[in-house]
């Protein structure tokens, strides 16, 4: 289940909580009982991708084809 980040305004505290993604939108209480609170955005673990997939069928450096083996 991910976790948010939230703050509290009134008493600047900060807080996690865990819930459905479907429910990320719902207002979250602070630990103190406050309810003016804002999300934080934090990074939920989903994988990062930073790389791109190396291109296919570029030729070179298989082992094949330009060794003999492909005809
Ligand atoms: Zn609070």
């Amino acid at each position: 289940m991910p976790r948010y980040d939230y703050r509290c305004r009134t008493c600047g505290d900060t807080f996690e909580v865990s819930r459905p993604m479907a429910r990320s939108s719902d207002p979250a209480a602070c630990p103190a009982g406050h309810d003016d609170t804002v999300k934080l955005l934090s990074t939920v673990a989903v994988g990062g991708t930073a790389s791109a997939p190396a291109s296919k069928g570029a030729g070179g450096g298989g082992g094949c084809c330009g060794g003999g083996c492909c005809g």
